[in-house]
């Protein structure tokens, strides 16, 4: 069984992004910049955006984070939108999700300029990857991607079963590994809460992705041997013993699931840090573009 070590598969990732900023800047060319909008005061939204930020020092982009109020309304957000999709210095942002219930995360989502979509969640952009052209990608399942390419993962011909139709993961995933090529070429099923007989159709799979955010749902009895298991999923579960009082866990029961995988990623230090080094990657892309422009 292989782990697929998602640090060390992102720092690589990061490493290419690195060597071409450098480029850029030698050539004279200002360096990529992302702006994160934070609004409200969700605990795990700030872990995330701070990790983005981290992130853009790393690759040696600009980076700012743009904090507003939970009561922020949406005029507020609008305008701030706005000005982002028009300002020059500003290659891609990301509306950090969830948001504040009185939002409306469509809404936000489709005013987002697709040029700088670097989260890839605009429709315009969804539409573009689901017709395989060239398009920002999701980050996390472009993460997945990369993972399954790193490790040289054959899914040509073979059953991926997908466990969640979020539009953010399980949707683009499933699609994505059904295109064309490598890495796709799969036969995707896509299950959901309403799937019946799921624990059979997990069993007949040769690849598992699972995103539905319940911790351990995935059980040793339900994997065949010899597949290849991926765990999107991050749950907080209180955890006296820790200094934060909580620690994550993902979609798998990993110590009973692990001796039966081929490859399988862990939680945390899988799919987590290359969604992180994918969005960099778009906003590299988005930077490319805007001096093609
Ligand atoms: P989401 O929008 O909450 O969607 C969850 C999906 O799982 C839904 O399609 C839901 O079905 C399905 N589901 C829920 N319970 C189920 C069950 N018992 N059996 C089968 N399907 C079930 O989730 P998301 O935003 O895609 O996130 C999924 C997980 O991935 C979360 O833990 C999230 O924190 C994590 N995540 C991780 C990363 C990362 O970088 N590692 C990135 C994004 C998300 P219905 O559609 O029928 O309700």
């Amino acid at each position: 069984m292989v782990i697929m070590d998602g640090k060390e598969v992102s720092e690589a990732l990061k490493r290419k992004i690195t060597a071409e900023v450098d480029k850029m800047v030698s050539a004279g060319r200002r360096r990529p910049k992302l702006v994160a909008v934070l609004v409200g005061d969700d605990g795990a939204s700030q872990v995330y955006v701070g990790h983005k930020e981290r992130a853009c020092g790393q690759v040696g982009f600009d980076s700012e984070v743009v904090r507003m109020p939970a009561s922020t309304t949406a005029d507020e957000l609008n305008a701030v939108i706005d000005r982002l999709n028009a300002d020059d210095s500003v290659d891609g942002f990301i509306v950090q999700l969830p948001l504040p219930g009185h939002l409306s995360e469509e809404a936000v989502i489709e005013r987002i300029s697709p040029l700088k979509d670097v989260d890839g969640f605009h429709p315009e952009t969804t539409g573009r990857m689901i017709s395989g052209l060239d398009a920002y990608l999701p980050a996390t399942p472009a993460g997945i991607l990369e993972l399954i390419k790193y490790y040289n993962i054959e899914t040509a011909g073979k059953h991926c079963v997908v466990i969640g139709r979020s539009n953010i993961v399980g949707r683009p995933i499933a699609n994505l590994l059904s295109m064309k090529g490598y890495p796709g070429d799969c036969t995707v099923t896509l299950c959901h809460s309403r799937t019946a007989d799921l624990k059979e159709i997990v069993r007949g799979a040769d690849i598992v992705i699972a995103a539905l955010g319940k911790a351990h749902f995935v059980t040793a009895d339900m994997i065949k041997e010899g597949a290849v298991v991926i765990d999107v999923g991050i749950t907080r579960i209180a955890d006296p013993s820790k200094k934060s009082g909580f620690r994550i866990a993902g979609d798998v029961d990993y110590d009973n699931v692990a001796p039966k995988c081929s490859y399988i990623t862990p939680v945390p230090g899988g799919v987590g840090p290359m969604t992180i080094a994918c969005l960099m990657q778009n906003t590299l892309k988005a930077a490319e573009r805007r001096t093609k422009r």
